[in-house]
Protein backbone atom coordinates (compact mmCIF):
# COMPACT_ATOMS: atom_id res chain seq x y z
CA UNK A 1 0.00 0.00 0.00
CA UNK A 2 1.34 3.22 -0.95
CA UNK A 3 -0.15 6.03 1.32
CA UNK A 4 0.85 9.81 0.88
CA UNK A 5 0.58 12.41 3.89
CA UNK A 6 0.62 15.73 3.40
CA UNK A 7 2.53 17.88 6.06
CA UNK A 8 1.97 21.59 6.62
CA UNK A 9 5.01 23.62 9.27
CA UNK A 10 2.76 26.31 10.95
CA UNK A 11 4.22 29.10 13.53
CA UNK A 12 3.81 27.18 16.96
CA UNK A 13 2.32 30.73 18.86
CA UNK A 14 -0.42 32.82 17.82
CA UNK A 15 1.01 35.86 17.70
CA UNK A 16 2.84 35.63 13.99
CA UNK A 17 3.97 38.58 11.92
CA UNK A 18 2.11 39.00 8.53
CA UNK A 19 4.23 40.62 5.89
CA UNK A 20 2.63 43.91 3.59
CA UNK A 21 1.09 41.15 1.12
CA UNK A 22 -0.29 39.43 4.38
CA UNK A 23 1.56 36.22 3.48
CA UNK A 24 3.05 34.82 6.79
CA UNK A 25 6.64 36.20 8.26
CA UNK A 26 7.47 32.25 8.90
CA UNK A 27 10.92 33.32 9.99
CA UNK A 28 10.11 35.31 13.16
CA UNK A 29 8.43 31.82 14.70
CA UNK A 30 9.50 29.25 15.76
CA UNK A 31 7.69 26.51 13.29
CA UNK A 32 5.99 22.56 14.47
CA UNK A 33 3.94 20.25 12.26
CA UNK A 34 0.51 21.23 11.86
CA UNK A 35 -1.54 19.95 14.97
CA UNK A 36 -4.13 17.83 12.74
CA UNK A 37 -1.12 16.40 10.30
CA UNK A 38 0.16 14.94 13.44
CA UNK A 39 -2.71 12.56 13.60
CA UNK A 40 -2.29 11.98 9.73
CA UNK A 41 0.71 11.10 9.90
CA UNK A 42 -0.34 8.83 12.61
CA UNK A 43 -2.91 7.06 10.72
CA UNK A 44 -0.70 6.68 7.51
CA UNK A 45 1.94 4.61 9.57
CA UNK A 46 -0.52 2.33 11.63
CA UNK A 47 -2.17 1.43 8.19
CA UNK A 48 1.54 0.67 6.80
CA UNK A 49 2.04 -1.32 9.63
CA UNK A 50 -0.81 -3.51 9.44
CA UNK A 51 -0.91 -3.31 5.16
CA UNK A 52 2.45 -3.21 4.38
CA UNK A 53 3.85 -0.65 1.85
CA UNK A 54 5.37 2.91 2.37
CA UNK A 55 4.52 6.11 3.97
CA UNK A 56 5.58 9.18 2.39
CA UNK A 57 5.56 12.49 3.40
CA UNK A 58 5.48 15.73 1.52
CA UNK A 59 4.97 19.25 2.45
CA UNK A 60 5.30 22.78 0.43
CA UNK A 61 7.18 25.14 2.10
CA UNK A 62 10.58 26.65 2.63
CA UNK A 63 13.78 24.61 3.08
CA UNK A 64 13.32 25.18 7.19
CA UNK A 65 10.74 22.99 6.59
CA UNK A 66 13.09 20.24 6.01
CA UNK A 67 13.03 19.94 9.48
CA UNK A 68 9.64 18.80 9.86
CA UNK A 69 10.42 15.96 7.73
CA UNK A 70 12.85 14.62 9.41
CA UNK A 71 11.05 14.40 12.55
CA UNK A 72 8.22 12.49 10.57
CA UNK A 73 11.52 10.58 9.68
CA UNK A 74 12.33 9.89 12.90
CA UNK A 75 8.57 8.89 13.86
CA UNK A 76 8.55 5.85 11.12
CA UNK A 77 7.99 7.87 7.62
CA UNK A 78 10.09 6.00 4.66
CA UNK A 79 9.76 8.70 2.12
CA UNK A 80 10.26 12.86 2.47
CA UNK A 81 9.59 14.52 -0.16
CA UNK A 82 9.91 18.82 0.24
CA UNK A 83 8.59 21.30 -2.75
CA UNK A 84 11.05 24.14 -1.92
CA UNK A 85 11.38 27.24 -4.02
CA UNK A 86 11.05 30.92 -3.76
CA UNK A 87 8.64 30.62 -6.75
CA UNK A 88 6.46 28.57 -4.77
CA UNK A 89 5.68 31.02 -1.49
CA UNK A 90 3.00 32.64 -1.09
CA UNK A 91 0.86 30.05 -2.34
CA UNK A 92 -2.69 30.08 -1.93
CA UNK A 93 -5.15 27.39 -1.39
CA UNK A 94 -5.68 26.68 -5.02
CA UNK A 95 -1.97 26.76 -5.91
CA UNK A 96 -1.08 24.60 -2.96
CA UNK A 97 -3.77 21.98 -3.51
CA UNK A 98 -2.02 22.20 -7.64
CA UNK A 99 1.59 22.15 -6.45
CA UNK A 100 0.66 18.90 -4.35
CA UNK A 101 -1.21 17.42 -6.92
CA UNK A 102 2.01 17.56 -9.81
CA UNK A 103 3.95 16.03 -6.46
CA UNK A 104 1.62 12.97 -5.67
CA UNK A 105 1.19 12.35 -9.69
CA UNK A 106 5.10 12.51 -9.90
CA UNK A 107 5.89 10.30 -7.03
CA UNK A 108 3.26 8.04 -8.66
CA UNK A 109 0.31 5.64 -8.02
CA UNK A 110 -0.72 6.59 -4.12
CA UNK A 111 -3.97 4.28 -2.62
CA UNK A 112 -4.82 6.55 0.12
CA UNK A 113 -3.76 10.12 0.93
CA UNK A 114 -3.96 11.98 4.45
CA UNK A 115 -4.10 15.54 5.27
CA UNK A 116 -5.11 17.46 8.48
CA UNK A 117 -8.39 18.71 7.98
CA UNK A 118 -7.05 22.47 8.54
CA UNK A 119 -3.76 24.32 9.35
CA UNK A 120 -3.87 26.39 12.28
CA UNK A 121 -2.49 29.69 10.42
CA UNK A 122 -4.43 29.67 7.46
CA UNK A 123 -6.87 27.59 8.36
CA UNK A 124 -8.86 27.28 5.31
CA UNK A 125 -9.47 23.49 5.78
CA UNK A 126 -9.64 23.74 1.33
CA UNK A 127 -6.49 22.21 0.66
CA UNK A 128 -7.01 18.85 1.05
CA UNK A 129 -10.47 18.83 -0.83
CA UNK A 130 -8.83 20.68 -3.51
CA UNK A 131 -6.46 17.86 -4.43
CA UNK A 132 -9.02 15.33 -4.10
CA UNK A 133 -10.90 17.07 -6.57
CA UNK A 134 -8.30 17.72 -9.21
CA UNK A 135 -7.86 13.84 -8.53
CA UNK A 136 -11.23 12.91 -8.89
CA UNK A 137 -10.94 10.43 -5.94
CA UNK A 138 -13.38 10.41 -2.75
CA UNK A 139 -12.69 12.65 -0.42
CA UNK A 140 -13.93 12.46 3.56
CA UNK A 141 -13.00 15.18 5.71
CA UNK A 142 -13.03 15.77 9.38
CA UNK A 143 -12.49 11.90 10.08
CA UNK A 144 -11.54 11.20 13.84
CA UNK A 145 -10.87 7.16 12.89
CA UNK A 146 -10.05 5.45 9.15
CA UNK A 147 -9.47 1.63 8.27
CA UNK A 148 -8.93 -0.28 5.06
CA UNK A 149 -10.03 -4.00 3.83
CA UNK A 150 -9.20 -4.91 0.68
CA UNK A 151 -9.93 -2.05 -1.64
CA UNK A 152 -12.26 -0.43 0.43
CA UNK A 153 -11.89 2.48 2.94
CA UNK A 154 -14.31 2.62 6.09
CA UNK A 155 -13.96 6.42 7.86
CA UNK A 156 -15.50 7.67 10.59
CA UNK A 157 -16.93 11.30 10.46
CA UNK A 158 -17.01 14.11 12.73
CA UNK A 159 -20.47 16.30 12.19
CA UNK A 160 -22.23 18.33 14.19
CA UNK A 161 -24.97 15.47 15.19
CA UNK A 162 -21.90 13.18 16.08
CA UNK A 163 -19.89 10.61 14.08
CA UNK A 164 -21.19 9.40 10.20
CA UNK A 165 -19.91 6.14 9.08
CA UNK A 166 -18.96 6.55 5.29
CA UNK A 167 -17.02 3.49 2.73
CA UNK A 168 -15.14 5.01 -0.05
CA UNK A 169 -12.62 2.97 -2.77
CA UNK A 170 -9.21 3.43 -3.01
CA UNK A 171 -7.83 5.31 -4.07
CA UNK A 172 -9.39 8.44 -1.82
CA UNK A 173 -8.20 11.32 0.20
CA UNK A 174 -9.12 11.62 4.00
CA UNK A 175 -8.47 14.82 6.01
CA UNK A 176 -7.85 13.99 9.78
CA UNK A 177 -9.35 16.08 12.98
CA UNK A 178 -6.74 17.47 15.42
CA UNK A 179 -6.30 14.45 18.16
CA UNK A 180 -8.18 11.81 16.34
CA UNK A 181 -5.07 9.60 16.69
CA UNK A 182 -2.10 10.18 19.00
CA UNK A 183 1.12 10.39 17.02
CA UNK A 184 4.25 7.78 18.28
CA UNK A 185 7.08 8.88 19.73
CA UNK A 186 10.70 8.93 17.37
CA UNK A 187 12.85 5.39 18.07
CA UNK A 188 16.47 5.94 18.88
CA UNK A 189 17.00 4.37 15.52
CA UNK A 190 14.18 6.23 13.63
CA UNK A 191 16.01 9.81 14.99
CA UNK A 192 19.18 8.47 13.82
CA UNK A 193 18.19 7.41 10.31
CA UNK A 194 16.55 10.37 9.92
CA UNK A 195 19.44 12.47 10.30
CA UNK A 196 21.19 10.54 7.81
CA UNK A 197 18.06 10.09 5.91
CA UNK A 198 17.76 11.69 1.71
CA UNK A 199 14.89 14.06 1.43
CA UNK A 200 13.78 14.80 -2.08
CA UNK A 201 13.65 17.92 -2.74
CA UNK A 202 11.72 19.43 -6.19
CA UNK A 203 11.18 22.86 -7.66
CA UNK A 204 8.82 23.62 -10.23
CA UNK A 205 9.93 22.52 -13.50
CA UNK A 206 10.74 18.85 -11.82
CA UNK A 207 6.41 19.18 -11.46
CA UNK A 208 6.47 20.25 -14.67
CA UNK A 209 4.25 23.50 -13.27
CA UNK A 210 5.16 27.14 -14.14
CA UNK A 211 2.68 29.21 -12.55
CA UNK A 212 3.13 29.09 -9.04
CA UNK A 213 2.88 30.65 -5.83
CA UNK A 214 1.71 34.35 -5.31
CA UNK A 215 1.52 35.73 -8.71
CA UNK A 216 -0.40 32.32 -10.21
CA UNK A 217 -2.82 32.23 -7.30
CA UNK A 218 -6.25 33.91 -7.95
CA UNK A 219 -6.87 34.68 -4.11
CA UNK A 220 -5.77 37.17 -2.57
CA UNK A 221 -5.63 37.88 1.69
CA UNK A 222 -6.05 41.75 1.40
CA UNK A 223 -7.26 41.55 5.03
CA UNK A 224 -6.90 39.74 8.58
CA UNK A 225 -8.54 41.52 11.74
CA UNK A 226 -9.05 39.88 14.91
CA UNK A 227 -12.12 37.42 15.24
CA UNK A 228 -14.82 39.19 17.27
CA UNK A 229 -15.44 37.56 21.01
CA UNK A 230 -18.56 35.63 21.53
CA UNK A 231 -20.68 34.39 18.85
CA UNK A 232 -20.00 36.15 15.71
CA UNK A 233 -22.97 38.11 14.55
CA UNK A 234 -24.40 35.79 11.85
CA UNK A 235 -27.91 34.85 10.14
CA UNK A 236 -29.47 31.79 9.60
CA UNK A 237 -30.80 32.01 6.20
CA UNK A 238 -33.37 29.26 4.50
CA UNK A 239 -31.80 27.92 1.13
CA UNK A 240 -34.20 29.20 -0.95
CA UNK A 241 -33.29 32.91 0.20
CA UNK A 242 -29.15 31.97 -0.06
CA UNK A 243 -29.88 31.24 -3.89
CA UNK A 244 -31.79 34.33 -4.28
CA UNK A 245 -29.14 36.45 -2.87
CA UNK A 246 -26.87 34.22 -5.34
CA UNK A 247 -28.76 34.85 -8.03
CA UNK A 248 -29.17 38.22 -7.43
CA UNK A 249 -25.25 38.97 -7.36
CA UNK A 250 -24.79 36.24 -10.41
CA UNK A 251 -22.77 34.29 -8.17
CA UNK A 252 -24.64 31.23 -9.47
CA UNK A 253 -22.44 28.80 -11.72
P1 LIG B 1 -5.60 24.15 4.95
O1 LIG B 1 -6.40 23.97 3.73
O2 LIG B 1 -6.32 24.57 6.21
O3 LIG B 1 -4.77 22.78 5.24
C1 LIG B 1 -5.43 21.53 5.31
C2 LIG B 1 -4.38 20.45 5.15
O4 LIG B 1 -3.79 20.54 3.86
C3 LIG B 1 -3.20 20.58 6.11
O5 LIG B 1 -3.54 20.05 7.38
C4 LIG B 1 -2.13 19.77 5.38
O6 LIG B 1 -2.37 18.38 5.57
C5 LIG B 1 -2.41 20.16 3.93
N1 LIG B 1 -1.58 21.31 3.54
C6 LIG B 1 -1.90 22.62 3.55
N2 LIG B 1 -0.86 23.37 3.12
C7 LIG B 1 0.15 22.49 2.83
C8 LIG B 1 1.49 22.61 2.37
N3 LIG B 1 1.98 23.82 2.11
N4 LIG B 1 2.24 21.47 2.21
C9 LIG B 1 1.71 20.25 2.48
N5 LIG B 1 0.46 20.06 2.94
C10 LIG B 1 -0.31 21.16 3.11
N6 LIG B 1 -5.12 31.06 1.24
C11 LIG B 1 -6.30 31.07 0.55
O7 LIG B 1 -6.35 30.55 -0.56
N7 LIG B 1 -7.44 31.64 1.05
C12 LIG B 1 -7.45 32.26 2.27
O8 LIG B 1 -8.48 32.77 2.69
C13 LIG B 1 -6.24 32.28 3.02
N8 LIG B 1 -6.22 32.88 4.24
C14 LIG B 1 -5.04 32.90 4.93
C15 LIG B 1 -5.00 33.54 6.17
C16 LIG B 1 -3.81 33.58 6.88
C17 LIG B 1 -3.79 34.26 8.22
C18 LIG B 1 -2.65 32.96 6.36
C19 LIG B 1 -1.37 33.00 7.13
C20 LIG B 1 -2.67 32.33 5.14
C21 LIG B 1 -3.86 32.29 4.41
N9 LIG B 1 -3.92 31.67 3.16
C22 LIG B 1 -5.08 31.65 2.45
C23 LIG B 1 -2.73 31.04 2.59
C24 LIG B 1 -2.78 29.54 2.99
O9 LIG B 1 -2.23 29.39 4.26
C25 LIG B 1 -2.03 28.75 1.93
O10 LIG B 1 -2.82 28.72 0.79
C26 LIG B 1 -1.65 27.36 2.37
O11 LIG B 1 -0.71 26.88 1.50
C27 LIG B 1 -2.83 26.38 2.53
O12 LIG B 1 -3.93 26.96 3.11
P2 LIG B 1 -4.30 26.68 4.62
O13 LIG B 1 -3.21 27.11 5.52
O14 LIG B 1 -5.67 27.23 4.86
O15 LIG B 1 -4.34 25.08 4.70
Amino acid sequence: MKILICLKQVPNTMNVKLSSDFTLERETAAQVMNLADESALELGLSLRDTHGGEATVLTMGPMRAESMLREALSRGADHAVLLSDPAFAGADTLITAKCLRAAADKLGGFDLILCGRRASDGETGQVGPMLASMMQIPCVVNAVKADIAGDTLTVKQLTEDGVTTWKAALPALVTLCEWSYRLRLPSIAGLRGAAKAEIKCLTPPDLGISACGIAASPTRVVHVSPRPLGLRPCKKLPLADVLAALEEQEALP
